[in-house]
């Protein structure tokens, strides 16, 4: 039998690898970044045309090539990176396999234009499908610039099974975000179709995130930082309210490269445990420092997975850090470095004194009422004159134990008429003794027990009663600003915000105007701290737009729970003794105490028979 076996010419094999290292535009914007990178470039400029199927041009400032090394870089596992096997055990850079310009160069038309510092003249050379169509001497500035047009012009294939534009960009951008966020200190400008999508200037780590996440970004993130001997980790998380039921801002940097990893994604995710719910993801953007030596990156050009030397440490390590993060966070917001002042609690009582005088001018003034009165009933309720509001609780009540005395319960009242007190008529006290156990629980006796409080669930049932009774009976209480607030929002959420204006106004939201792309807030609910307002909105706008196909009671049922979640008190804050004590009365004065806007237990009680069943 003849020989049949034959060595495939150089294009066909580079079109062959170019398949592994190029999926699409955005696998070709990767390359390209790297390389500039690897190149030590201060400024990158990236230009896309057309979802980067006419034109991805990327533009650097860095150590540019010889007139051999430029007609070098093109050959298959030409790299200036790696000389030996060893070498591949401590890369610093991001390229290594000299496989990427040879795989783009053989489905693509590419024009190079070249420098290094210390020449007079640099290279200007066109490649078409592997084949070098001139190379020639040119007058080019310091640095390398790199055209790849008409990507996959010889494999209309692979050319029609682009997605639209739109798409393509997407995971362009989505690439241009990994290298961007990983090298703060490099400037970058990104343009598509003529126009600049982002202007990166060198930075901080923190200001890279904001400058490409946009400026309510800064409110978000907490910091984290550790060193061990096995990694260093540095980076930001984003503050547990801001969780998304959408996956979007998580990013892992190994050694400043991007890397995805299912497994530090749930360490990461472990340490949220309680803070978020279980479908929302929290962001974070955490670097990682490593030897190079204890992880392997070369499983496969593409892939962003990495494997680590001592997986199991890193885990328990990151995870520890995160929670630390999150508990000084939690634990005290004034350590928090970019803390601001107005981000209190309510239940902070030098606010309160300023309700005093009028109880003291009261011609009909009983000292003992109004001991009660300081105790039990601190927060300024509105008079429920208007029968309206009641209307929506129709159909509550039914869910609570007991329904005789709900008609009963006022909140103008001092006394303690719900269903906890159930059967114990003569408990007419307000509640006056309380403990609070690890910053989650209020503890406080009844007379057949306790009751076991959760802190942050009676807090949003609380404010949720308020929201609702405030925007129901039309009487919205606003504070007004001092200077108007201007705030800016994606064209999208503006259309939501406007849909859902009414509501918020009925809630207490004075707005000045909204249109385009920002919108002036004059005036604000009760409560709500004109530092948090951005976040609120926020909040109102991803939850109005999560959640309105579902069912549910009403935009302003939403729209109270949402604003009661993000005010309400968490599970971590320490709670004073007087505070301890409004909320509970608060708590047991509203209709529904059972449970949180969100369906969820509120307390528990424990009865002596219970304590005494322990003891047998
Ligand atoms: P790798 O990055 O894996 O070495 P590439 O095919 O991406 O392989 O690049 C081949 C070589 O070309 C690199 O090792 C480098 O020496 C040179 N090179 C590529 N891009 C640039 C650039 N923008 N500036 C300077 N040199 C570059
Ligand atoms: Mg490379």
């Amino acid at each position: 039998m003849a020989d049949i076996i034959k060595l495939l010419p150089d294009h066909v094999a580079n079109q062959i690898a170019a398949g592994e290292v190029v999926q699409r535009p955005a696998s070709v914007v990767k390359e390209l970044l790297e390389n500039a990178i690897d190149a030590g470039a201060c400024t990158i400029k990236l230009i896309i045309k057309d979802g980067g199927k006419i034109l991805i041009q990327v533009v650097d400032d860095g150590m540019g090539m010889s007139a051999t090394d430029a007609r070098l870089s093109f050959e298959r596992h030409a790299t200036s990176k790696i000389q030996k096997a060893e070498d591949l055990f401590n890369l610093n850079t991001k390229g290594f396999r000299g496989e990427a310009l040879a795989s783009i160069a053989a489905i693509a038309h590419v024009e190079m234009q070249t420098k290094p510092e210390s020449e007079e003249l640099g290279t200007h050379l066109k490649i078409e499908g592997s084949k070098i169509i001139f190379q020639e001497a040119s007058v080019t500035p310091k640095g390398t610039s790199m055209a790849v047009k008409n990507l996959f012009f010889n494999i209309p294939a692979r050319r029609n099974f682009l997605k639209s534009n739109q798409v393509e960009l997407r995971h362009i951008t989505d690439e241009f975000h990994r290298v961007a966020l990983a090298h703060p200190t490099i400037a970058f400008h990104f343009y598509n179709n003529g126009s600049e999508l982002f202007n990166l200037p060198s930075d901080n780590y923190r200001k890279r995130i904001v400058n490409i996440f946009g400026s309510r970004t800064n409110q978000k993130l907490v910091p984290v930082e550790e060193e061990t001997p096995i990694v260093v980790i540095k980076g930001f998380i984003t503050k547990p309210e801001f969780a998304k039921k959408s996956r979007g801002e998580q990013f892992f940097f190994i050694n400043n490269r991007f890397i995805k990893s299912p497994y530090l994604h749930h360490a990461v995710v472990a340490a949220f445990e309680g803070l978020i719910k279980s479908d929302s993801y929290p962001g974070y953007f955490l670097y990682l420092e490593v030897d190079p030596a204890s992880i392997d990156i070369n499983i496969h050009p593409t892939k962003t997975e990495i494997k680590f030397d001592d997986e199991h440490s890193l885990y328990a390590i990151l995870r520890s850090t995160v929670k630390h993060s999150l508990g000084q966070f939690n634990v005290a917001p004034a350590l928090d470095f970019e803390h601001d002042p107005n981000l209190q609690t309510p239940y902070d009582f030098k606010n309160k004194s300023v309700i005093q005088p009028k109880v003291t001018v009261n011609s009909g003034f009983n000292p003992f009422q109004e001991v009660k009165n300081t105790t039990s009933a601190p927060r300024n309720y509105q008079k429920p004159n208007t029968q309206s509001w009641e209307s929506l609780y129709v159909g509550l009540e039914s869910k609570m134990g007991s329904n005789e005395d709900s008609g009963s319960i006022s909140f103008e009242s001092d006394t303690i008429t719900g269903s906890i007190f159930e059967g114990e008529k003569e408990t007419t006290e307000a509640v006056t003794t309380t403990f609070q156990i690890r910053r989650k629980y209020i503890v406080t006796t009844i007379k057949s027990g306790m009751v076991v409080i959760d802190q942050s669930r009676a807090h949003q049932r609380v404010l949720y009663e308020k929201f609702l009774k405030n925007s129901t009976v039309k009487q919205a209480v606003s504070q007004q600003l001092l200077f108007p607030l201007n705030l800016s929002f994606s064209k999208s959420e503006i259309s939501a915000l406007q849909e859902i204006e009414d509501i918020l106004i009925s809630i207490g939201f004075i707005f000045e105007k909204i249109e385009g792309e920002s919108i002036t807030v004059t005036g604000v609910p009760l409560l709500v701290a004109e530092s948090e307002v951005g976040m609120i909105l926020d909040q109102l706008i991803s939850d109005y737009q999560q959640e309105v196909t579902e069912e549910s009671f009403s935009h302003t049922d939403i729209l109270s729970k949402t604003l009661a979640k993000t005010l309400a008190v968490k599970t971590g804050e320490t709670l004073d003794n007087a505070s301890q004590i409004a909320l509970v009365n608060d708590l047991f004065a509203c209709k529904e105490a059972m449970v949180s806007p969100f369906n969820k237990p509120v307390y528990i009680t424990i009865t002596e028979n219970d304590i005494d069943k322990k003891f047998i």
